[in-house]
């Protein structure tokens, strides 16, 4: 299935935990995985902490840092820190099911990585039954 996000920022992370969460609750897995793949050159998905909020401000912070706007990027649309930045963060997670939930530890959470936004974007979402 496609889950949809909608992005505010050009550069911006997006908590989809429970959107995923629900879509595996709709799935009827009780054991298995769900791989999350995101089909964008400018955007990825990570895991990472969602119960402090700076932690994904200090993440984006420091990838603009080593990421700058400005550089001499030969790429002609002029977004080439975007492709860059998805290509580090990276497109896919796979996360195991258990019970019918994702097995996340308590202070993960999963998130979609806008690098060239805003814009509307696609989630891919694969079950798979253990
Ligand atoms: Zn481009």
């Amino acid at each position: 299935m496609i889950l949809k996000v909608k992005t505010k920022s050009r550069t911006e992370f997006v908590d989809i935990t429970s959107e995923v969460q629900n879509a595996v609750r709709s799935s009827d897995i009780a054991d298995g995985f769900c791989m999350l793949y995101v089909p964008h050159t400018t955007a990825a998905i990570t895991i990472n902490e969602s119960a402090d909020p700076s932690v994904k401000s200090d993440i984006l912070m420091v990838l603009n840092e080593i990421v700058p706007w400005q550089a001499a990027y030969r790429h002609l649309e002029g977004n080439s820190p975007a492709h860059i930045k998805s290509t580090l963060v990276g497109a896919s997670e796979m996360i195991a099911i258990e019970k019918g939930r994702l097995v996340l530890g308590t202070w993960q959470g999963i998130f979609f990585c806008e690098f060239d936004g805003p814009r509307t974007r696609k989630v891919q979402l694969n079950f798979m039954k253990s």
